[in-house]
């Protein structure tokens, strides 16, 4: 297959990234690790109640693998509210749905894509010259993607 979706693109990461359960002592808690994608998963299919063929669209991935990140993010949320373990969200395989951008004076700096829908980025956050530019591909660094990764490619 020539497809290698690798890295799942990722809209958005939770503010809160551990959760632990009250009221019982946890020194050393049973800690389960969500990635990010896993919950962005979960997000995009629970929280935005997508259908599953768009989530895997903003996602970049097939259907299958959606499916596949899906139920692992939800088995691993049912594992610890019934078990009583805590949730930390973190790493996994994906990259930001963020521009990257350079200013004339050669500062960098990355742009949320949806921060970039709400203001539009107009000057550089370090010097502040308006003469800016977005850099595309993405630099290594800030997910993992190589040129051509933002068309979906492939045989459906
Ligand atoms: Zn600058």
């Amino acid at each position: 297959m020539g497809r290698q979706p690798l890295w799942r693109r990722v809209g958005y990461i939770p503010q809160v990234t551990y959760f632990k359960p009250s009221g019982i002592r946890l020194t050393q808690p049973k800690e389960i690790n969500l990635a990010v994608e896993e919950a962005e998963a979960i997000r995009l299919k629970d929280l935005e109640g997508l259908e599953q063929e768009e989530c895997a669209q903003r996602m970049n991935v097939s259907r299958t693998t959606f499916a596949r990140v899906l139920n692992s993010g939800r088995q691993k949320i049912a594992d610890a509210l019934l078990n009583g373990k805590a949730i930390r969200i973190g790493g996994g395989n994906f990259e930001m749905a963020a521009r990257r951008f350079m200013c004339v004076n050669g500062h960098e700096w990355d742009v949320p894509f949806e921060v970039m829908i709400k203001t539009p980025t107009q000057s550089c956050p370090t010097c502040n010259t308006p003469t800016i530019m977005p850099i595309w591909p993405w630099q290594p660094g800030w997910g993992k993607s190589g040129p051509g990764r933002h068309h979906r490619g492939g045989c459906n």
